[in-house]
């Protein structure tokens, strides 16, 4: 009887999942998301970075476009550099300043970035549960129209960074998480945040991409953002200088171009979701 009340109970959130408590405040739009204009887009990344580098030519065109982008980033990201006489807390000032000038090349102002402050690399470690209700509040606080963030697909578990692993399952079942008013109920009663459930979403680091989007427009842009996390490239990683040369520079155009370029075009993919 155990194990068939287990079923039931399975069954039972199975199917409530699909019934969402919380009322479709929005539908998927089924526009190529190029051309959208005045939505809200909230972005998780797990480093400040890992969302330039996939999926900043789509946030540029979107920021051209008027659309609301708002940036969550997991860690401080102040463990990534071999130079010996780096700290953590210098190294997390300069990635907070490298973020805000990828932003700002992105169009993206700095105001629109929410630091959640975890150590870089232990976000593992972290409490599951109140994370999970940080993603669920910024969800929703902001209400988007669609959610960018790591791809926690099967594949991708088998490679996926301690950080991105994480990242990646907390904000999908903070989606849940956000619908029911019940898990954080602090969220409504102290705040007056109302479930909120998630219409759409775009993962990025997909070994399963259905959605191809042209960024060819606005790859110089992206580059110019991706260039901005100095410290994540030689010679600056292993010995700090906020100034980046030519060279560098070429090469951080051939490392992105290696990967975005088809032809004489710039893409960028994502495994599309909707949740209607
Ligand atoms: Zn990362």
């Amino acid at each position: 009887m155990k194990s068939l009340r287990y079923v039931l109970c399975t069954c039972l959130v199975v199917l409530c999942s699909v019934t969402a408590q919380a009322k479709n405040e929005k539908e998927p739009d089924p526009t190529p998301i190029e051309k959208w204009k005045g939505k809200t887009i909230l972005v998780f990344t797990p480093h400040p970075d890992d969302e330039t580098f996939t999926s900043g030519g789509t946030l540029k065109i979107l920021a051209d476009n008027g659309n609301n982008i708002q940036i969550v980033i997991f860690t401080n990201d102040d463990k990534g550099s071999t130079d010996l006489e780096m700290t953590s807390e210098r190294l997390a000032r300069i990635r907070k300043a490298e973020e805000e000038a990828a932003c700002k090349a992105l169009g993206i102002p700095k105001e629109n970035i929410t630091w959640l402050g975890y150590e870089d690399g232990n976000l593992e470690y972290a409490d599951p549960k109140v994370l999970r209700g940080k993603v669920a509040r910024q969800i929703k606080i902001h209400r988007p129209d669609a959610v960018f963030s790591v791809d926690p697909g099967e594949k991708n578990e088998r490679w996926h960074k301690t950080d991105h692993r994480m990242a990646a399952f907390i904000t999908q079942d903070a989606f849940i998480a956000a619908e029911w008013h019940l898990y954080y109920p602090n969220h409504m009663l102290v705040e007056n945040l109302k479930p909120y459930h998630v219409p759409l979403a775009f993962f990025y680091y997909s070994e399963d991409a259905n959605t191809t989007v042209d960024v060819t427009d606005v790859f110089d842009a992206k580059i110019k953002a991706c260039a901005a996390h100095v410290s994540q490239f030689e010679p600056s990683n292993s010995k700090y200088t906020p100034e980046m040369s030519k060279e560098t520079y070429q090469g951080v155009y051939d490392w992105m171009a290696g990967f975005s370029k088809k032809g004489d075009r710039f893409y960028e993919q994502f495994r599309r979701v909707e949740w209607p």
